[in-house]
């Protein structure tokens, strides 16, 4: 699909490693996440509720950061953690596990647990035994973000044993339609800027369109309200799933999330929000396995990874009781991150596009259009039908990593005020017709 296919066939990682790892070198960004208290104490209790993987086994600890979840599985009574860390953080841990030594050492329980690797999980120098239970924290937003679960994956090809345990085992991608009038007028905002034509006496004009695709193009990052989906995904919804036990390195690179939603309101649709959740199922051939779950969706208790927005150039109107059906369709990027094309229609009628030919977004197609001479021009009126079509269709591309940040959202108690009408969503009459949900085909 990509417009270089030769370089999203396996684009690396490699390139980016000094500013990744030098960002996770430094206390305060492992401190962030340490903070996130969901996240970290839904890894505790995963851990700790169940010992069975733990007590006396092996375990490694993949990108260990700080070494809490490592610190954790000691807890938990593992024999011996192999915490591979790859960023100067690992000389941190270092130092914290060796003070374990120390005579009346707080943290005497660490001693002789941990042994910490500074590489990288994929480095050949990287010389640990087959482990029970492999740990590791490789979620970025929207799940994928940043590109480690290929090293989770890496490490549970090379050094988990036949049967042996993956904390967490998966995560599952929801998607949902949502609206958001102000996000759309702010970001218009920005790129009427370019706009101008005597700014300074120059004409920045002729960037408009390029300011335009810039802004919408960078998926927006941030809590907004539940309220604002125009489907909502029901906890017997399912998503989009992500078995760490048994996914590919080929399709963890290159994916098709299918979308299949029934619009529960009429209004205006600004684009496509997506969160995931993480299920720590444990020993699932024990009965003393204590599943844990946890949702980053915009219902659930805040965390660090937030959700994530993409946001069309132009809303698409629905009605309730609509299907909107589409795809979304994620390929890595050298950036340790994702290219991410879109494809929805709202109605039955129309095919959606094979999200595995190459792209191109409708306003580029219909602009080439526009630009055509009168004999290429022939044979339009076969095409009107087609766009017709494009009325009910959006498509679009961001890239995952080119975030931009949006707080407006503070969820405060005020919030429980707010009516549909007052996102401008509007109930059908017959409420009845239109409360299908959200449905996912495959
Ligand atoms: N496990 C810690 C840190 C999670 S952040 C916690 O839960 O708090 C992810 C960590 O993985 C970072 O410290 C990063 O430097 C490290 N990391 C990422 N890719 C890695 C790789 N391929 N090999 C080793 N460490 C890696």
């Amino acid at each position: 699909m990509s417009t270089q296919p030769s370089f999203a066939d396996n684009p690396s990682n490699e390139s980016r490693d000094p500013a990744y790892f030098g960002y996770y070198a430094m206390l305060q960004h492992q401190q962030n996440m340490l903070h996130d208290t969901v996240r970290t104490s839904t890894y505790r209790n995963a851990i700790l509720l169940n010992t069975e993987c733990f007590e006396d086994k092996l375990v490694m600890d993949v990108g260990a950061g700080s070494g809490i979840l490592s610190y954790f599985a000691v807890q938990a009574g593992a024999k011996k953690v192999y915490a591979v860390e790859a960023s100067d953080m690992a000389l941190k841990m270092k130092k914290l596990v060796k003070a374990a030594s120390l005579p009346n050492a707080k943290n005497e329980f660490l001693k002789d647990r941990v042994e910490v690797i500074q590489a990288k999980i994929e480095d050949s120098s990287v010389k640990a035994p087959k482990v029970d239970t492999i740990i590791s924290e490789p979620i970025g937003v929207l799940l994928v973000h940043e590109r480690m679960i290929e090293s989770f994956i890496y490490a549970r090809d090379t050094f988990l044993k036949p049967g042996g345990h993956l904390f967490p085992n998966k995560g599952t991608m929801y998607l949902a339609p949502f609206t958001d009038a102000l996000l759309f007028t702010e970001t218009m905002g920005k790129a009427r800027f370019w706009e101008q034509t005597t700014f300074h006496g120059v004409d920045l004009s002729p960037l408009y369109p390029d300011a335009k695709a810039e802004m919408f193009g960078m998926p927006v990052v941030g809590h907004f309200d539940p309220k604002s989906l125009l489907a909502t995904p029901t906890s017997d919804a399912e998503g989009y799933e992500m078995d760490f036990n048994t996914i590919t390195m080929k399709s963890l690179r290159d994916f098709v999330v299918p979308i299949s939603w029934k619009a529960q309101y009429t209004g205006l649709m600004h684009g496509v929000a997506g969160w995931f959740d993480l299920l720590f199922s444990g020993n699932t051939e024990s009965e003393a396995s204590q599943p844990v779950e946890m949702s980053t969706g915009p219902s659930a208790e805040k965390t660090h990874w937030q959700q994530v927005r993409f946001m069309f150039r132009e809303p698409l109107a629905v009605n309730a009781g609509q299907v909107i059906r589409g795809w979304m369709h994620c390929v890595v990027n050298d950036m340790r991150s994702y290219t991410v094309d879109i494809e929805v229609i709202v109605g039955q009628y129309g095919e959606l596009s094979d999200p595995n030919q190459p792209f191109e977004p409708l306003l580029e197609q219909q602009a080439k259009r526009h630009t055509r001479t009168t004999e290429e021009a022939q044979g339009e009126e076969e095409e009107e039908e087609e766009d017709d079509l494009q009325f009910s269709r959006r498509r679009g591309r961001w890239e995952l990593h080119e975030q931009s940040y949006n707080y407006s959202y503070t969820g405060s108690s005020n919030d429980m005020l707010t009516k549909p009408e007052h996102l401008c969503m509007y109930e059908p009459e017959n409420v009845e017709d239109a409360y299908g949900g959200i449905t996912y085909t495959v």
